[in-house]
Formats: structure tokens, sequence, C-alpha cells
């Protein structure tokens, strides 16, 4: 409980220095949660009101309050923001003169600052004044940053660990807007809180429609879709810098207004790219991932994805950036394959390719879906929606369902059975029946449901093992080799009698000769193995699906 003369203080400094009468949603809470000296995980939309969360305690505990944010533009922003609202606070970088610097040490010694905003990388600059004397909370912005799983994977942020140890009784908030569940762990895990109370916002924007396209003739499309919301101000995303270019370029032609943002343009450029937007100078903004971080403009009515993106995250932190003024907005995706095929090139041979190309599967896996988008959506966050959602155009135009809920019943006892979680490729084995190598050395063979789903095809369990993935059933474990896992809604499926709508798998064009997995069980392994990675290679690109969606490594050896 929070000591009644803070808790008194709430709702006047929240009137007086923000001009708010009410907290949002979960924000009381938080707020006494963090002056009660926990440590905080506050998972909460883009828009929904992070700042609050910290810069309200910072008003009342007695020293420090020190932020840790990864853009020094979006801190300055920030800092400029609270002064105006009369609080005192500051940003620190390493290119501020030393003098300046003295001057704001001094004036943490003195307490004279309530924030203090800083970059991961100019920390160790602070040493003198990183004791609890001084610091009397952390606040950790954007915090999925620290994740190799998240999305916007930041080395400088994975030193953070050393503040819990440092500062053990300063209580730190870490908020994020785009966590999934690998990345909260793992947020928890490397600050060393792994006792913080979360806070989990629902991820459900209702406001913003869902419709996703093919890319053909897309600027096109984007004309028309433009033309007929000529006063609605939105932002396309584009993969390059040279295509945000390429298409401002082609609207302005079309007599729309419009201007490319990426950040090759020099600081000024940019500046005023983003104030004409947002002073409704110009209507329309190309942008790559650089723009839209810090942009508080609550009437952007669209955002169109000209390029797929790299992952559920990054599109739906994108598509939060219309409608935060919660009047209906859209989001339009433009879903192609080839863009598909550039995204797997740039994740080629990164550290961790692996997680990197199992988000781009379940992104594109999105744009191919026949389940409601929004159920997709939020169950990539953990949230289980009961109905469609009547706003996507799956929902407006549903495809054919049948009641599948004996097929979900096979596969989600099935992974049940299995000793260890396993690649799809071995489950639908199990559910087939198949006695190669790995189900012979498991012992899978022996199971009472080996063979319960031999009466469907190999590809076509890989469609209804996505479509249970899409509604959130089973999920794909990033962080454990891309296995298929239980959720906590399996149980409605095993236990509970819910009935789980299917539809028909999708005719693929050329049907190759994946059918069953290959029998190489007693074969000679090594260079027989090195073919069979080639070979599945091969079948993933000509089929379009990932290579651990064929068959596993497992599998071949
Ligand atoms: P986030 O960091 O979660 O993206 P912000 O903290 O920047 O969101 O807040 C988004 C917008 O919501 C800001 O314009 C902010 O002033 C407004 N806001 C936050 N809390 C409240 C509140 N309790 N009442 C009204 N407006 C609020
Ligand atoms: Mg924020």
């Amino acid at each position: 409980m929070l000591h009644i003369e803070l808790q008194d203080k709430l709702f006047p400094t929240l009137k007086k220095y923000f001009g708010y009468d009410s907290f949002r949603d979960q924000q009381q809470s938080i707020v006494e949660s963090v002056l009660s000296k926990n440590d905080n995980l506050v998972i909460m939309p883009t828009g929904g009101g992070k700042s609050i969360c910290f810069q309200l305690p910072a008003l009342l505990f007695e020293g420090l309050t020190l932020v840790i944010s990864p853009l020094i533009a979006l801190m300055k922003d920030q800092v400029d923001g609270l002064n105006a609202n009369g609080i005192s606070a500051n940003f620190f970088n390493s290119s501020q003169e030393s003098l300046e610097q003295t001057k704001i040490f001094e004036k943490v010694i003195n307490k004279q600052i309530k924030l203090l905003y800083v970059a991961p990388e100019s920390l160790s600059l602070l040493q003198n004044i990183l004791t609890e004397n001084y610091i009397s909370c952390i606040a950790i912005d954007e915090a999925h940053c620290i994740s190799s799983w998240g999305h916007d994977f930041r080395p400088s942020y994975q030193q953070l660990g050393f503040l819990k140890k440092v500062l053990p009784n300063t209580p730190i908030i870490a908020l994020t807007a785009t966590a999934d569940k690998a990345t909260r762990t793992d947020i928890l895990e490397q600050l060393n809180i792994s006792n913080a109370t979360q806070f989990l916002s629902s991820f459900d924007r209702k406001n913003i429609e869902l419709e996703v396209r093919p890319a053909n003739d897309r600027v096109l499309q984007i004309i028309k879709f433009i033309r007929k919301k000529p006063h609605e101000a939105g932002i396309i995303y584009c993969l390059s810098r040279k295509s945000t270019e390429q298409l401002a370029t082609k609207l302005q032609q079309n007599g729309i207004s419009a201007v490319a943002y990426h950040a090759g343009l020099n600081f000024e450029e940019r500046t005023k790219a983003q104030e004409n937007f947002i002073y409704d100078k110009i209507q329309v903004v190309c942008a790559t991932i650089a723009f839209g971080m810090g942009i508080d403009k609550s009437n952007v009515r669209w955002v169109i994805h000209y390029n797929m993106p790299k992952n559920i995250e990054g599109y739906y932190q994108e598509i939060g950036r219309c409608g935060r003024d919660g009047l209906p907005a859209n989001a339009l995706l433009f879903h192609s394959y080839a863009d598909v095929i550039q995204l797997r090139k740039f994740m080629n041979g990164a550290s961790n390719e692996e997680v990197q190309l199992a988000k781009l599967e379940r992104m594109k896996q999105f744009s191919e879906a026949t389940t409601c988008r929004r159920k997709i959506l939020l169950s990539y966050f953990g949230e289980l929606l009961s109905e469609n959602c009547e706003n996507c155009d799956v929902c407006k135009n549903p495809p054919q369902f049948f009641n599948g809920t004996i097929i979900a019943q096979k596969a989600l006892s099935v992974i049940s059975r299995l000793k260890e979680i396993e690649a799809v490729g071995t489950v639908i084995d199990v559910l087939r029946g198949a006695h190669n190598a790995t189900i012979l050395e498991k012992g899978y063979n022996q199971l009472k449901s080996h063979g319960v789903g031999s009466d469907i095809s190999w590809r076509d369990w890989q469609q209804y093992i996505i479509q249970l993935i899409n509604q959130g059933y089973c999920e794909i474990a990033f962080h454990k080799n891309n296995a298929l896992q239980l959720t906590d809604f399996s149980k409605k499926v095993l236990f509970e009698k819910e009935v789980v709508e299917l539809t028909k798998p999708i005719e693929v064009q050329e049907q190759k000769n994946v059918q069953t997995a290959p029998k190489v069980a007693k074969a000679k392994k090594d260079s027989l193995f090195e073919r069979l990675r080639k070979l599945r290679q091969e079948i993933a690109l000509s089929e379009n699906i990932p290579a651990y969606l064929v068959f596993s490594d497992a599998t071949l050896k």
C-alpha cells in the first residue's frame, strides 16, 4: 500500500503538471507501484501514455529519476515538453560541453533536477552520480531494445543489467509498446528484475481497420486510395530510402502533396518534413521506419505498408501511428513475395538469423491468413480475442469455414504428448504416423496418437497448423529452435470443448513432391545430409515456406 500522504498527491500533481483530470487505464496502478518502489514492466501500446508512468512518480520522489532512452532526438522533445510544463528536466549526452555537464552534476547533487534523460552509451559518464544518495528511480524507455528477440535490438542496451547491481534498492520501470512473450521474459532477465510487477495493456486498437492486398500495381492502388481521402493525413512505409523518394515523386506528379522521409536526409530536411506533416501542410509522408518514433500527431488517418514489414511487432507499432484519437483509421498492407525474399536476404548472416526468419514467417502468415487478422495480431502478443473483429478484410469478406475442432484436438494432443517440444515437421510426422529415425529414436511411434492424422496430407497439416498458430492455439517458440508449443489457450480446445473453425487449405499452384517427409532413416549420413539440407532450402524457396516447416534437421538425421 502506498503511503496515504503520497496517495493524496497523485491527482493534484497530475492536474498541476500535466493538466489531466484523470488517469488512463492502468496509469494509476503503475504510478502507485513505482512509488511503492517495486520493479515494473509496462507493456502499453504507442500513444497509450507510458511517459506519465515515470514522469509523475519522478515529481514525488525526493531524488532524481534517470530515464534511459535510445534516441537523442526523442529526448530533446521530451525534455522541452517537461520544461514547458514547469518540470525541471535535462538530458545528458557526450556531445555536451564539459561545463554544461558539470552544471548538470551540480544540479543533481543539489536535488534540483527531477528527470535526467540519457542514452545508454553515455551512462558511463554518469558514474559519480550513480548512487542511491541521488537517484530515486530508473526508467528504461523502449525497453524492447535490450532483447535480441525483440525487433529493434540495440547492443548498448545490453549493459543495463548492471544498474540493478549498482543500485539494488532503486525501483526500475521498464516500458515498451511491443514485446512478445519471449521478449518480455528476456527483458526481465537481462535487467535482473525477474520479480517485477507486469502491467500488460490490451493491444487491441479496434478503430484501425486492417486490410491486406496483393502488391500488383501498388502505386496505382495507393493513388486511388488517397484520392478517396483527399483531406486525410497518412504515412506510407517503404523498405528503402530510394523507394520513399520515388514514391513521393510519383504521388506529387499525381497532384498529391507528399514528401519523402528517411535517415539519409539532413537534420533540417527531416525537421521540416515532420513539422509540415504535423501542422497539416502536407498530406502524405513516404518514409522508412526511421519516421514516427515520438511523433505525436493524433489525427493520422491511415498507414500504408508499401513493403512488407520484417515482423509483426514492427507492423503493429507502425500501424499504431494512425487513429491515436480513437476515430476510425485504416491500415493497408501490400503483400508481395518478392519483399519476403528481399527481407530474407537482409537477414542472411545476422547473429539471430533464425529468430528473424521465424518472425518474418509469422508476418507472412499474417498477410496470407484466412482468419480474423486482429485475432492473429493479438494472439501474437498473448491476447485471445473471443469474437471476430468485424473490422478487417477477412471478417468483412470471410472465407468458408468448417468445424475443425477434431483436427485441432488431434494436433494439440500430439503436441502435448511429446516428451519435448518439437519442430512442426516432427509434429506432423507423428500425426501422420511416420516411422523415420527421429520418431523411432524418441519412441514417438509408441504414442497412442501416433498416426491419428494419417488421413490428412503432409501439406494440409502444415496449413492447418499455421491456422492454429494464427488463432493462438499453439505457437512457435522463437527462443527454442522455433519448435511448436502449446499456449494457455490450447486447453480450451483440449479440455473445454472450444469449437475451432478452420478453412480448407489453399491449393498450391506448383505441387512439388513434399507430400511426406523424405525417408532417410538408414541412409549414409554426411554427404546425403548436406544434399538434403540443400533440397530443403530449394523446397522451402519454391514452396514459399521457411525451411523449418519443410522438415527439421533432426528429421534429416
Ligand atoms: P507512449 O509513450 O505510450 O507512446 P505518451 O506518454 O507519449 O505515450 O502519451 C501519448 C499521448 O497521450 C500524449 O499526448 C499524452 O499527453 C496523452 N496522455 C497521457 N496520459 C494521459 C491522461 N491521463 N489523460 C489524457 N491524456 C493523456
Ligand atoms: Mg513513449
